[in-house]
């Protein structure tokens, strides 16, 4: 089978995890536990999980000009992305998440960074790039312009695009009508296409519901169809819809139906969430046998 090809358009983080018993009052100083860095980012994460399941992945975004930006660099390498069209730009930060954990609570801010810097103009310094791959798959962690251009631009080049609709921004009638899956996660689902068990939502012959434990639902005509997953001890969700939305277009890229490409995504998605972390939890390719 030939390798499947996606291009990544999206936003690329590094995520600064602070751990404390509790949270700071406002005012306060207080002491912390412990301190690491992850990469992170939606876009990312989700390039990460298309190239560990086997597919050439390239990668569209931005860093910033510091040591984030080239740890970012790093980590994509170490996981088989290809970075061609990740430009360190210089004057603003790596997109950051400085999320604050405690006992009880989290606390996070993200920082755009270098994600706010990815323009229509930069990407449509990558077409040749777009028009050879199999899928583009997209997100909302870059400015809306750029993926209004997208949109725009992958349908007149014919390549198909999976938008990952998060976290939730609505677009207008006329983009949702250019994707050929949009893959919100039940919240996400609720607020853009008043979706609810009983109707049928906006837009439901392209729709791909994530659930949580309970899997993933698609739309056979007006009938729902809920592909469910496999019940599995949980470690950690963080990146289980990354996982699940980056082995969806893999499965989809190698031409499966939707039925089979849900229940590869799935089940990489299972996997993920057993293990600690949002891209050391992704599946490769050998382990989902
Ligand atoms: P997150 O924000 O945690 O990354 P999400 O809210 O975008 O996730 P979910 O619908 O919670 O998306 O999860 C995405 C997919 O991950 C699900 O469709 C399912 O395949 C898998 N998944 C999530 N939670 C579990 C779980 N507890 N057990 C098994 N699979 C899970």
């Amino acid at each position: 089978m030939k390798t499947p090809r996606i291009t990544v358009i999206g936003s690329i983080n590094m995520d600064l995890v602070t751990v404390a018993e509790n949270m700071p009052e406002q005012g306060e100083t207080i002491s912390g536990d412990s301190f690491k860095t992850l990469p992170g980012g939606k876009g990312a994460n989700q390039a990460v999980a298309a190239a560990r399941l086997g597919a050439e992945v390239h990668m569209i975004g931005k860093v910033g000009d510091d040591p984030f930006g080239d740890s970012l660099l790093n980590n994509f390498e170490a996981q088989g992305v290809e970075t061609e069209a990740v430009d360190t730009e210089s004057d603003v930060s790596s997109g950051l998440a400085n999320i604050i954990v405690s006992d009880h609570d989290n606390r996070i801010i993200i920082i755009a960074g270098a994600n706010g810097e990815v323009t229509p103009d930069y990407v449509d310094g990558f077409k040749e790039q777009i028009e050879e791959s199999d899928y583009v798959l997209i997100q909302f962690e870059i400015p809306k312009p750029t993926i209004e251009h997208i949109l725009d631009l992958c349908g007149t080049l014919g390549v198909p695009v999976i938008i990952n609709p998060a976290p939730a921004m609505q677009l207008d009638d006329a983009y949702w009508e250019k994707a050929a899956y949009i893959t919100p996660n039940d919240n996400e689902a609720e607020k853009l296409f008043a979706y609810d068990t009983d109707g049928l939502p906006k837009f439901h012959d392209r729709l791909v519901i994530t659930n949580g434990a309970k899997g993933a639902s698609f739309f056979k005509g007006d009938r729902m169809i809920t592909v469910p997953t496999e019940k599995v001890e949980v470690t950690d969700t963080t990146g289980a819809g990354d996982t699940f939305n980056g082995a969806l277009a893999v499965a989809l890229a190698e031409g499966r139906p939707l039925e089979e490409a849900v229940a590869f995504a799935n089940r990489a998605a299972s996997l993920s969430v057993q293990k600690l972390g949002a891209q050391s939890g992704m599946p490769k390719r050998g382990e989902m046998e």
